[in-house]
C-alpha cells in the first residue's frame, strides 16, 4: 500500500511532488483573477469590545450601540471580531461586587487584548476608567454615549476619547412649554438607581427657573406600578416627562422602551422624552438626542484610532440635541397646533390625507366621471338634435305630402268640375221647373215639395264634393288617433270616384268584413291610397275598356291589416320594381316621380311596409301592412 502513489498523480519521489504542487499553484494564481480591491476587508480581524451598561436591549443605549455596531460594520476596511460584554451591576439598587465580572474579563482578554474598546451608556464608561489599568492598559477606548457630567475627566488617559451629549433639561422643559402652553404640572419619571438619582437631582436643578411657571411632580419614590396608576386620571394640563426608568423605587429593574409602552397605553396625558430611540411610538418628540450623529462620531473616531491615529488627538465636543422634531399622531391626538413647533421643526409620521392616499383612484374615477358626463351630454345633445330632425323632416313630410295632394287635386280638378257640375246643372233645371210650376193657376203642391227634395239631394251631393276636395286639401298637423281603416280607405275611394268615372275607369272598394282598428293620421292615408289608385288609374287607360278596373280592398292577414290596390294594366317593368319608389322616379311625361316616394315614407312613420309585385294576370298589385291595434 505504502508504495503506491495517490490517485492522479504521476508516480514521483516526494520533493518531485511538492515541486509539482507548487508549479500548480503557481500557474493557478496566475489564470485566478486577484481579487477585487476593496471587495473584501483583507488582513488580520481588528477585535473590538462593546461593553453595555445594562444589556443588549435596553433602550436607549440598546439604539445606539446597534448603530455603532452596524456602522462599524459597514465602515470599516479591516474584517472585524466584534465582542459584546454587558455590565449588568447597572440594573440594581445596590449593586453587588464587581470583582467576579473584572476576574472574568481579565481572564478572557490577559493574553489577547481587544484592539479597541466601546463603551456604551454612562456606568460602561465609569467601569472602564476604574479598571482600565488592570484590565486593558494599552488599549485605546472610546467611552460612546455618555452624558458628559457622567465623564470622570480626571481618569482620562492619552489613549481614551470621549463622545459625549449633553443632556439639556433645561431647554426642554421650555420646549415641552412652547408647544403646550397651557401647561400646569410636569410629571417626571425617574427610576430610583444610584444613576438616576444622579438625573433626579440634575433635572431638579434644571427645572427650578420654571417653577413660577409650572409644577413639578417628581415619581422617584414611587414603584412602576404605581405610576402606571396616577397616569390614568392626571389632572387636565398635565404633560409626563419621561427621563429614565431602569430600575423603580421597589427596586424592579425596567427595559426602558417596554416600560414606556406600558406607560403610553395607559396615560391620559402626552408624553415627553429627549431620547429619540423612543420616538415615534409613544413619545411626542421635541429637541432629541441624534442617535445617528453620536453613533456616526464613534464609530469614525473608533476607525481613525484602529487606523493608528492617537486617541488623545481627537477631540470632539459634547454633542448637544438635534433640530426639533415630532410625531404628527401625537400633535394631533393632544391637539398641538403645529404654529406652537419651534422654528425649523420637522414633522414626522404625517397620515397622508384621502386625497394624498387616493390622488391616483380619484384622478381616474373623476375622469372616468368627466368622460362619462362629456359622452351622455354628447349623447343627449345628439338625442335633441335628432328630435329636431325629426320633427322637420315630419314637418318636411307633411308639406311635401300637401303639394302632392294639390297636385293630385289639380289632377282631378276636371272630374271634380264634372261632378258638380252635374248636381248644379239639375238644381238650375229642378228650380225652373218648379218656378213654372208655381206660375200655373193650380200648382201641384206635392210635385213642387218632390222637385224642392231633388235640389236639396244635389245641393248636398255638391257640398260634399267640395267637403272632401275641402278635407284633402287642408292644411292639419299630423294627427295619429285611432281609425277604423275601411272608413278611412272608404273616404280615399270616393275622392277619387270622379276622376276614375272620369276616365272611364271602373274603380271598385271591397272593404274587409271586420273592423280593422290601427293608429295613424287619416289625411295622410288617404294621400297614400290615392296616390295608389290615381297611378293605377295611371296605368289601365289605355288598356281595352274591358280590363279599365281598379280593384282596392282590405283585409287582416297575420294580426295586420292589409290594404291592396291592384290592376289590370301593363305592370311594373323588371327593372323598375327596386328603384319605383325611389324620388323622383318617374315614367310619364307629366310625371313628377313623388307619389310613390311619399307614400313609403308615410307608411314607414305608420310602423307598416309598403310593397309592389307583378300579377301573373297582369297588373300591378301595391300592398301596404300596417300594425293593428290590440
Ligand atoms: P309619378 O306618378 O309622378 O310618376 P310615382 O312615384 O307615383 O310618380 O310613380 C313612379 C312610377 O312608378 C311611375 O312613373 C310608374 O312608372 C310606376 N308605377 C306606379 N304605379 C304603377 C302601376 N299601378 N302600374 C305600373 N307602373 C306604376
Amino acid at each position: 500500500m505504502g508504495g503506491h502513489a495517490p490517485i492522479g498523480v504521476p508516480n514521483m519521489s516526494r520533493p518531485v511532488v511538492a515541486t509539482w504542487l507548487c508549479a500548480c499553484l503557481l500557474v493557478l494564481s496566475v489564470i485566478l483573477p486577484e481579487p477585487a480591491s476593496g471587495a473584501a476587508p483583507r488582513g488580520e480581524p481588528k477585535r473590538v469590545l462593546l461593553l453595555h451598561s445594562f444589556g443588549r436591549d435596553f433602550r436607549p443605549w440598546s439604539e445606539f450601540a446597534r448603530t455603532i455596531r452596524a456602522e462599524l460594520e459597514r465602515q470599516s476596511p479591516w474584517p472585524l471580531d466584534l465582542q459584546e460584554q454587558t455590565l449588568l451591576t447597572a440594573r440594581f439598587n445596590n449593586p453587588g461586587r464587581e470583582a467576579p465580572f473584572v476576574d472574568y474579563l481579565r481572564s478572557l482578554y490577559q493574553d489577547v487584548a481587544p484592539d479597541i474598546v466601546i463603551s456604551i451608556g454612562a456606568p460602561a464608561a465609569s467601569f472602564v476608567q476604574r479598571y482600565r489599568a488592570e484590565l486593558f492598559p494599552n488599549t485605546p477606548m472610546v467611552l460612546a454615549a455618555v452624558e458628559q457630567r457622567l465623564v470622570n475627566r480626571a481618569e482620562l488617559t492619552d489613549n481614551d476619547t470621549v463622545i459625549s451629549v449633553h443632556n439639556d433639561f433645561s431647554a426642554f422643559f421650555s420646549s415641552i412649554l412652547q408647544v403646550l402652553p397651557d401647561t400646569k404640572t410636569i410629571a417626571v419619571v425617574i427610576g430610583a438607581s444610584p444613576l438616576e438619582k444622579f438625573w433626579l437631582d440634575e433635572a431638579k436643578r434644571e427645572a427650578k427657573p420654571f417653577e413660577s411657571r409650572v409644577a413639578f411632580v417628581w415619581y422617584a419614590d414611587l414603584s412602576f406600578e404605581e405610576i402606571l396608576k396616577r397616569a390614568t386620571a392626571l389632572p387636565p394640563h398635565t404633560v409626563l416627562f419621561w427621563g429614565l426608568m431602569s430600575v423603580d423605587a421597589a427596586g424592579v429593574a425596567h427595559e426602558g422602551d417596554l416600560a414606556l409602552r406600558g406607560l403610553h397605553a395607559v396615560a391620559n396625558a402626552p408624553i415627553f422624552s429627549f431620547q429619540e430611540a423612543f420616538f415615534g411610538q409613544d413619545t411626542v418628540g421635541g429637541p432629541m438626542h441624534s442617535i445617528g450623529a453620536s453613533s456616526e462620531k464613534a464609530v469614525n473616531t473608533a476607525i481613525r484610532i484602529l487606523g493608528g491615529e492617537r486617541p488623545a488627538n481627537i477631540k470632539i465636543e459634547p454633542i448637544g440635541f438635534a433640530p426639533p422634531k415630532y410625531d404628527w399622531r401625537g400633535l394631533q391626538r393632544w391637539g398641538i397646533s403645529e404654529s406652537n413647533l419651534p422654528a425649523g421643526s420637522e414633522i414626522l409620521f404625517r397620515e397622508p390625507t384621502f386625497w394624498e392616499k387616493y390622488r391616483w383612484q380619484v384622478a381616474l374615477i373623476a375622469s372616468v366621471i368627466l368622460v362619462q358626463a362629456a359622452l351622455i351630454s354628447g349623447l343627449l345633445h345628439e338625442r335633441r338634435r335628432r328630435r329636431l330632425a325629426e320633427v322637420e323632416s315630419r314637418q318636411r313630410l307633411a308639406e311635401l305630402a300637401r303639394v302632392n295632394r294639390y297636385s293630385a287635386a289639380g289632377e282631378m280638378a276636371a272630374s271634380i268640375a264634372h261632378e258638380l257640375n252635374q248636381p248644379l246643372g239639375s238644381i238650375l233645371t229642378n228650380t225652373e221647373t218648379a218656378e213654372l210650376m208655381l206660375k200655373s193657376v193650380s200648382p201641384d203642391l206635392e210635385e213642387i215639395r218632390e222637385i224642392l227634395a231633388d235640389i236639396r239631394r244635389d245641393d248636398q251631393r255638391a257640398s260634399e264634393v267640395i267637403c272632401r276636395l275641402r278635407s284633402m286639401l287642408r292644411k292639419v298637423p299630423t294627427e295619429v288617433t285611432e281609425i277604423d281603416l275601411n272608413e278611412t280607405i272608404a273616404g280615399a275611394v270616393g275622392i277619387v270616384s270622379p276622376l276614375a268615372e272620369g276616365r272611364a275607369v271602373g274603380l271598385k272598394f271591397v272593404p274587409a268584413p271586420m273592423t280593422l282598428r290601427a293608429k295613424g293620421d287619416t289625411v295622410q292615408l288617404q294621400q297614400v291610397v290615392l296616390n295608389l289608385i290615381m297611378n293605377a288609374i295611371d296605368a289601365v287607360s289605355d288598356v281595352q275598356s274591358e280590363k279599365r278596373e281598379v280593384v282596392v280592398a282590405t283585409a287582416r292577414s297575420d294580426e295586420q291589416a292589409e290594404i291592396l290596390v291592384s290592376d289590370a294594366g301593363p305592370g311594373i317593368a323588371d327593372d323598375h320594381l327596386k328603384d319605383i319608389f325611389e324620388p323622383f322616379f318617374t315614367t310619364k311625361e307629366q310625371g313628377m316621380g313623388m307619389g310613390l316616394a311619399i307614400a313609403r315614407t308615410i307608411v314607414d312613420a305608420h310602423h307598416g311596409q309598403i310593397t309592389v309585385e307583378n300579377r301573373n294576370s297582369g297588373g300591378a298589385v301595391f300592398r301596404i301592412k300596417l300594425p293593428l291595434v290590440r
